[in-house]
């Protein structure tokens, strides 16, 4: 099919999205959209412009729908069908054309409730080999190692759930099941799920709390395209690709998110500033004489200022995503140096569009206090900022990739700031809390680093959120 053409049936597909509806409902929604078959879910692998683009569209219906919808659907064609994607076996790779035609949706649980933002560094959750059965059996031993927030989790089919896997008493790290949560008859035995309660935005879509009892899963659960389990004599541990664990490919799902979170903040944006100068054109204003809102200074302004701060974080997003694109047609793992373009894309896009949508909530008067305006969903930014990897997560992931090197890089604040902390680090690991504002300094002079190095000639400003308190 001709791009344009797709393109009209997808923008044509997901006008028709609904938020004011329960999530079930919601999550009859995206069980049709995927079945039109116009997004496939190896598309992020073998179509990874259509996969992206199909994200965006989707993203400027956001001040409309607010949050639900757009995280029901990442989730789905990401988190979940991407894992399977990055770590699935053949045949696990081959299941996603039977899940897409049945309509079939799937969660991804990872995060637990004492890891938190943490979580996959911190997995609780186990998953113990039985030899005897050849079952895996899945615990939470305690409430903190419940998995938490999971979009989907209350109406899913189906799960990718991330656990600590143990074979004959020994650790094997993080790995990732494949596996039923829902059949016809209800949840599967020995899984409790609870709702998160409500939120300020984003009701049509379920968040689930996940404890497992000893729940058993087969054999074939476990996603294997880079280790597995020979049963006999207790069991054992085979890795497959040496070097690759699980866990650290299916840390390559957080890219993509990343992107298409970076993209779907930018998006949000971009929609919330159109919108309101329509309003801001159409509102007269007493002086001076025949003016409108838009005239006024500080509001006249501030649309310059976001429409090329816009124009350059597109331009940063789109290297990242073409750049990623590759890799993921190749099959390749990104170089550290994208991973930390992505990361700092992530951040800026997510911070700078908190900043803008912000400032315009304050400049724009009343209209603002009104519904379906689109400032009433202004916390789809919200989650867009935690998201496949917490901008303070990542500020202090830069920070600390950038202090372990020790060949000169960046300019001579970066250096001066990066010999600070290395300075100080040498007294203990607590320097490091103690110093978080140099940490997030210096993330920021990274983040500046990676903006100059693919865009060249471009520089941003310093959002709001990441400035000192
Ligand atoms: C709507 C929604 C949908 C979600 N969907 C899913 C899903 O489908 N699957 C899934 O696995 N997860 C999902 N999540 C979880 C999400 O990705 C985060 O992991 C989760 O929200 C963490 O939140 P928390 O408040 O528990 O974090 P906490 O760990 O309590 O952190 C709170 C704040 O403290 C800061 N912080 C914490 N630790 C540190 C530190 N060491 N250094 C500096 N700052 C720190 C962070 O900046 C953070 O803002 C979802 C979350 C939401 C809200």
């Amino acid at each position: 099919m001709a791009t344009e053409e797709w393109r009209q049936q997808w923008i044509e597909a997901v006008a028709k999205i609904r938020s004011d509806v329960s999530y079930n409902e919601s999550a009859q929604q995206l069980r049709r959209l995927q079945q039109t078959g116009l997004l496939k879910l190896t598309d992020l692998k073998y179509n990874p412009a259509k996969f992206f683009e199909a994200h965006r569209l989707l993203a400027r219906h956001a001040p409309n729908l607010g949050p639900g919808f757009w995280i029901r659907f990442t989730v789905h064609y990401n988190l979940f069908a991407g894992s399977v994607l990055a770590v699935g076996n053949e045949d696990q790779v081959k299941q996603l054309d039977d899940i897409q035609q049945k309509g079939l949706l799937g969660c991804f649980g990872l995060t637990e409730k004492l890891a938190g933002v943490n979580s996959g560094g911190v997995v609780n959750t186990i998953a113990e080999w039985d030899d005897q059965t050849q079952e895996f059996v899945l615990t939470s031993h305690e409430v903190g190692a419940q998995k938490n927030w999971i979009s989907q989790g209350l109406v899913g089919e189906l799960g990718v759930v991330v656990a600590d896997l143990r074979v004959a008493g020994k650790r094997c790290g993080a790995h990732a099941f494949l596996m039923e949560l829902r059949t016809a008859n209800g949840p599967v035995p020995n899984v409790e799920f609870g709702d998160m309660g409500r939120k300020t935005v984003g009701n049509d879509l379920d968040n689930a709390w996940i404890a497992f009892h000893g729940a058993r899963v087969p054999r074939h659960t476990l996603l294997s395209r880079y280790g597995e389990v020979q049963p006999g004599n207790g069991g054992s541990y085979v890795s497959r690709v040496k070097g690759l664990t699980n866990m650290a490919m299916i840390g390559q799902r957080l890219f993509s998110g990343r992107v298409a979170v970076a993209w779907a903040a930018i998006t949000f944006t971009r929609k919330l500033f159109e919108m309101t100068r329509e309003y801001s054109d159409r509102k007269k204003c007493w002086v001076p004489k025949n003016s409108n809102l838009t005239q006024v200074p500080q509001l006249q302004h501030l649309y310059t200022r976001a429409e090329e701060t816009l124009q350059k974080l597109e331009a940063f997003v789109a290297s990242c995503e073409k750049q990623l694109s590759d890799c993921l047609q190749k099959d390749e793992i990104p170089s550290v140096a994208l991973q930390e373009a992505i990361a700092s894309a992530k951040i800026l896009a997510s911070e700078t569009s908190i900043d803008l949508c912000f400032r315009l909530k304050q400049d724009v008067g009343s209209h603002a206090l009104m519904g379906d305006t689109g400032f009433e969903q202004m916390d789809f930014l919200q989650a867009c900022k935690f998201a496949e990897g917490d901008s303070r997560i990542l500020m202090q992931k830069l920070a600390r990739d950038r202090v372990r090197l020790t060949s000169p890089l960046g300019s001579s604040e970066e250096q001066q700031l990066t010999k600070e902390l290395q300075e100080a680090m040498k007294g203990g690991a607590k320097a490091w809390d103690a110093n978080f504002e140099k940490v997030y300094d210096l993330a920021w002079l990274v983040v500046q680093r990676n903006v100059a190095s693919m865009c060249p000639g471009t520089s941003v400003r310093l959002p709001c959120g990441l400035s000192k308190l």
